[in-house]
């Protein structure tokens, strides 16, 4: 027994080891990937539900590994945050997204993803408004998504974060919108100028009666409040039909399109001509 309660530890102690290895190599390569630019973006089209029509794009990171391939942000925006690494990878998500929405060949809107941790950077306005200046980009053409998690630990900073912001002359939304505590409360304090209904409440929607319920809910206040309603995650035209019900403003999803490469988008933009 006591021979195998040792193998046991020996057991365990490898395994964590292996995972200790493994996050140590993650952080190592992830050092390397900002200092070499292994980052690229997918761009993902959001439309108008009334018309269809192509309003945006939202700008998704992926990192390129040399071995591992493509590595999706799941996978390392914590570590990123974690080891003080999203600073540098976060300015040039902007910088890129900027510089390519200001190629494209219509004026239709970026929307870049914003950490809690670069938020609470008070430089981080004064970045933004940098960097829309040096590329070019129209500041109404950038907007910022934000988590509630970015908002509820120092709620001051955050509003003056969001007002400054706002100077620039960039619009925010508030993403994930329902997954977090106090979603309704921060709509009041924070100068939210769109919502983007997580998709956990869309998956739902043509399955239970609580779901169109709390749409209907979300879409009619925003609608009062002057705030743009966006729906995450639409896979198929049944959750379309209800929230063109619901009379939610815009949708993004796998049905209208998958995030692809900027080489891709000509093609994107041809498919929403018109529009
Ligand atoms: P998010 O901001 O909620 O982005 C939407 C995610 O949903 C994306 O995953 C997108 O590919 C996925 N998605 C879009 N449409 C559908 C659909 O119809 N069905 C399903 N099942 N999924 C859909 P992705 O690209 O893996 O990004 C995951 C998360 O990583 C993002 O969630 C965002 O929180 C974070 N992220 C991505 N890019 C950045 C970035 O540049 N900076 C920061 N700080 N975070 C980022
Ligand atoms: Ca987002
Ligand atoms: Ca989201
Ligand atoms: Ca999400």
């Amino acid at each position: 027994a006591k021979h195998d309660g040792r193998g046991r530890f020996a057991f365990f102690e490898q395994a964590m080891d292996a995972s200790m290895q493994l996050r140590l190599r993650m952080e190592r390569d992830l050092r390397a990937a900002v200092d070499q630019g292994q980052f690229l973006l997918h761009y993902q089209p959001i439309v108008s539900v009334a018309t269809g029509a192509l309003a945006g794009f939202e700008a998704l990171v992926r990192w390129r590994h040399p071995e591992r391939g493509m590595v999706p942000p799941g996978d390392f925006i914590g570590l990123a945050e974690e080891i003080g690494l999203i600073a540098p990878l976060g300015r040039w998500v902007l910088e890129r997204a900027c510089a390519d929405a200001a190629l494209w060949p219509r004026p239709v809107k970026v929307a870049v993803n914003v950490s809690p941790r670069q938020l609470a950077d008070s430089t981080f306005p004064d970045l933004v408004a940098a960097t829309l200046k040096s590329t070019g980009l129209a500041p109404s053409r950038l907007e910022l998504e934000i988590t509630e998690s970015a908002l509820m630990h120092n709620v001051e900073a955050a509003k003056n974060a969001l007002l400054r912001l706002k100077l620039t002359g960039c619009s925010i939304a508030m993403d994930d919108f329902g997954t977090g505590y106090s979603s309704l409360g921060y709509l009041r304090t924070f100068p939210f100028d769109k919502v983007k209904i997580d998709r956990s409440f869309v998956k739902h929607l043509a399955g239970t009666k609580e779901s169109s319920a709390i749409i209907r809910a979300v879409t009619g206040m925003c609608d009062s409040l002057g705030i743009i309603s966006t729906a995450e995650g639409v896979e198929n035209q049944e959750q379309l039909a209800y929230l063109r019900e619901e009379r939610c403003i815009e949708a993004q999803g796998y049905l209208f399109g998958r995030p692809v490469p900027m080489d891709e988008l000509p093609a994107v933009f041809a498919r929403f001509a018109g529009g």
